[in-house]
């Protein structure tokens, strides 16, 4: 008999007593069963038992787990999802190894959870040990060769998409953000001088967001860089300016305003409020939150909370807060807020795969933009969002005629953030890495 398998996301580790419990049930039918049924299954680990071949025609997937181990629990609403939305093309069967012993006997597992995927013959095709999410589990089906699909069929869940923009960008150039794609607004502007020309932005924390995402040495930088004096709307260098940094009321979310010297802030102070700085203080606090992925400055009233380790991150994007697994190799929770309604869409994961979403409706935005090959990449940070559903995330398509993407699955964001090697971890989401300008 093989041993209890020590990886993670099998029960092994976290309910030896359930594993000893079925360690205990397999010596029971192994000293009193003959040779366990030999299947010229493809890739079967073990030799697997065909006692409960599929009904009908469809192929079969069976979970063998318990209520209570914590894979088995992270299980439970996928197999849900497949049984419920599948139903036409796959049958699925879950069985409770430690309620009912005696259904899993012909099976010969020993650890849980266990899928077995069954064809339509009911012979053994491949059986997965652990955690398996939807995406692989569906993949896996594909390979096999079977047309899993929602009830309905594929196109009865058509995947959104704009390609071209509904309405161009007819903005003049000099009047959009260089980060964020904004309006420049005139007494918040920021200019920046580089050798490719004047950088337009549309506030100093666009300003900040840049510095942080520069790949080039940055001392003395901030030489290149003018702000708009609030009170006359004329450009000063940004050394010499004096900063009024306030709190939104309802949000929380900072603002700032540049003068051209601390006498002229303060009395700004008398009727805004606020806190008035010097540049280094103030370029403290903007990068003093950075995202855990592409370490680009952030407030976190505008990010995704990201759990690792117990420790709280950012996630600066939605997508980026997903890149967390990756950079840290580590299971994850991500708190995101609804584009449109900001409604909480929560995502657990666990190896690099869904563990868990809610509500599970929830859908992600891939907002992505041809390059000069006529390539499709990341359209940015600014242009990406969880939400709560499909209907949510078509409203907020249409609020934005300017953006183009595509919607994908939130394990297929999460997918696609997995595949990085280091080096693109360490190079994403800097000026000239992903959005196409
Ligand atoms: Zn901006
Ligand atoms: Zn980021």
């Amino acid at each position: 008999m093989n041993t209890v398998a020590r990886v993670e996301n099998v029960c092994a580790t976290r309910c030896a007593r359930l594993v000893a419990g079925v360690l205990v049930v397999m010596i029971a039918w192994l000293a009193g069963c003959g040779a366990p049924t030999k299947t010229d299954a493809p890739p079967a680990p073990k030799a697997g038992g065909t006692a409960q071949p599929a009904s009908g025609k469809k192929p079969k997937l069976l979970d063998l787990g318990a209520g209570k181990c914590i894979p088995c629990k992270l299980m439970a609403p996928i197999l849900e999802e497949l049984k419920k939305d599948y139903r036409d093309t796959l049958e699925v069967e879950f069985v409770d190894v430690w309620v009912t012993p005696d259904a899993a006997k012909p099976y010969g597992i020993d650890t849980i959870p266990t899928q077995i995927f069954f064809g339509p013959d009911g012979k053994e095709l491949f059986r997965h040990v652990g955690f398996f999410s939807k995406e692989d589990i569906l993949a896996k089906w594909k390979e096999l060769g079977f047309k899993v699909e929602p009830v309905g069929g594929a196109a009865a869940a058509p995947a959104f998409e704009r390609l071209e923009p509904a309405k161009a960008d007819d903005r003049p150039k000099d009047t959009v953000c260089y980060m964020c794609d904004g309006d420049i607004i005139a007494k918040t502007l920021v200019v920046v001088k580089t050798e490719k020309g004047e950088v337009r932005l549309c506030s100093p924390h666009c300003y900040f967001i840049m510095y942080s995402c520069l790949m080039e040495d940055k001392a003395g930088f901030e030489k290149k860089v003018s702000v708009t004096d609030y009170a006359t709307g004329k450009l000063i260098p940004t050394t010499d300016a004096a900063y009024l940094l306030g709190l939104t009321a309802k949000t929380g979310r900072p603002w700032i305003r540049a003068f051209a010297d601390t006498a002229a802030a303060e009395k700004e102070r008398e009727t805004a409020g606020g806190n008035v700085l010097t540049l280094a203080a103030l370029q403290g606090k903007e990068l003093a939150n950075r995202c855990g992925f592409c370490d680009r400055a952030c407030y976190p009233e505008d990010s995704a909370k990201v759990t690792c380790d117990g420790m709280q991150t950012l996630g600066c994007c939605s997508h980026c807060a997903l890149g967390v697994a990756v950079r840290t190799g580590k299971d994850i929770e991500v708190h995101q807020p609804d584009g449109l309604t900001g409604e909480m869409i929560v995502v657990k994961t666990l190896n690099g795969s869904v563990a868990s979403l809610e509500p599970p409706t929830a859908v992600a935005w891939f907002g992505q933009r041809q390059n000069k090959e006529g390539k499709w990449v990341s359209a940015g940070c600014f242009h990406q969002g969880f939400f709560v559903n499909a209907e949510n995330l078509k409203k907020w398509v249409a609020q934005h005629p300017n953006d183009t993407g595509r919607q994908i699955s939130i394990a297929q964001a999460l997918a696609d953030k997995m595949k990085l090697t280091p080096q693109q971890v360490q190079k994403a989401c800097k000026i000239g890495e992903c959005a196409p300008k």
